[in-house]
């Protein structure tokens, strides 16, 4: 038997936390003096000491521990790892909002780069299946948007999605306000949702100088800069949250048999709001999982570095969709970042 001093000095927790954990129910003595009251440790029970004592080093709390040290080693390897993943997953979120927020409060002070402009186009084709395109896409000099209806109404909503935030681009946005005025048109936006009808929603305001994001479901926008293909959102599907918690690898989600399920929609949560600073040069996607779900990600970077112009961009993306089967409604808008005296439009549709 071990007094509670050398204990804690053999597993480095603190007389004071063993005495914490013996409460808990976590870490119980092996021998308690019924006179003195002194707490005795066996020697057998240091493994489950140090485990909880780097459990409490990553961070875990302390019901969380007391579930995973009743496992066996490799159900608790499982369960660190799940419990790790969601860490990093919730770190990235607070990550983004910082830097959206210091973006925010320095974007008052700073005044404005060079003038740039956009040059853009947008389509939306019901694809090679579908009897009905419930789809929206939309370019203009400010505003590029795509949403994906889904449900009996869906066409109509996804339609009235977009046809809110058209409303911000004749309107004078000062760059502190917009992220607040498109979570607001958002938000109204919903009222067009129904109980078994609702849509996705990514779209991209330009401000002069820089892009305001907001986003919701699993379209997608992608930024091609400098030769490279990033993707800018994160699909809000039940197979990312699973990728998120490591349950689930890229590879298996790409089959996974509910990969459509959305988590989110419009109106059922907030929509993901950032500011994007932007480089003359730099492409832009907007596109609908009719697009992302049979067109893997180095074919539209291929093709998004190949096409001339935004027009030719969505033309053959939505080409590359339909020859893979066209399973579903594709929606493809596209912009170019360019000094403002190059900013003409190629096209601007609106089809839901
Ligand atoms: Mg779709």
């Amino acid at each position: 038997m071990l007094t509670i001093g050398a204990f804690a000095k053999a597993c480095r927790l603190s007389p004071k936390a063993l005495r914490l954990y013996d409460e808990l129910d976590l870490l119980r003595p092996a021998k308690v003096d019924p006179d003195t009251g002194y707490r005795y440790y066996a020697v057998g029970q240091l493994e489950r000491a140090r485990l909880v004592a780097w459990l409490r080093r990553i961070g875990m709390p302390l019901a969380r521990i007391r579930e995973v040290a009743a496992l066996d080693a490799e159900a608790a390897a499982g369960e660190i790892r799940t419990y790790w993943a969601r860490v990093e997953a919730e770190t990235a979120q607070r990550r983004d909002l910082a830097g959206f927020l210091v973006d925010h409060l320095s974007s008052a002070a700073r005044t404005d780069p060079p003038v740039l402009g956009l040059r853009y186009a947008a389509h939306s084709d019901p694809g090679r299946v579908r009897p009905e395109n419930q789809d929206t896409a939309y370019a203009g000099t400010r505003l590029l948007a795509v949403a994906d209806g889904f449900g009996p109404e869906g066409a109509p909503v996804s339609s009235a999605a977009v046809a809110a935030l058209r409303s911000l681009e004749t309107r004078e946005i000062p760059a502190g306000d917009v992220l607040n005025l498109l979570e607001e048109t958002a938000h109204n936006a919903t009222e067009a949702a129904t109980a078994d009808s609702g849509t996705t929603l990514t779209a991209l305001l330009w401000t002069g100088s820089r892009l305001a994001l907001v986003h919701i479901g699993d379209s997608r926008a992608y930024l091609l800069r400098d030769g490279g293909l990033f993707r800018i959102t994160e699909d809000h599907t039940l197979v990312q949250s699973l990728i998120d918690e490591g349950r689930l690898t890229v590879e298996e989600a790409s089959s996974h048999p509910q990969r459509t399920l959305l988590l989110k929609a419009l109106g059922t949560t907030l929509p993901d709001l950032r500011l994007h600073d932007t480089r003359p040069g730099d492409r832009y996607l907007l596109c609908s999982d009719g697009l992302s779900s049979v067109v893997p990600d180095h074919r539209i970077r291929a093709l998004l570095t190949s096409a001339a112009t935004p027009e030719e961009a969505v033309r053959t993306l939505i080409a590359a969709a339909n020859g893979a089967g066209g399973p579903d409604n594709v929606s493809c808008a596209v912009a170019d970042v360019v000094e403002a005296t190059d900013a003409v439009a190629d096209a601007g549709d609106l089809a839901g």
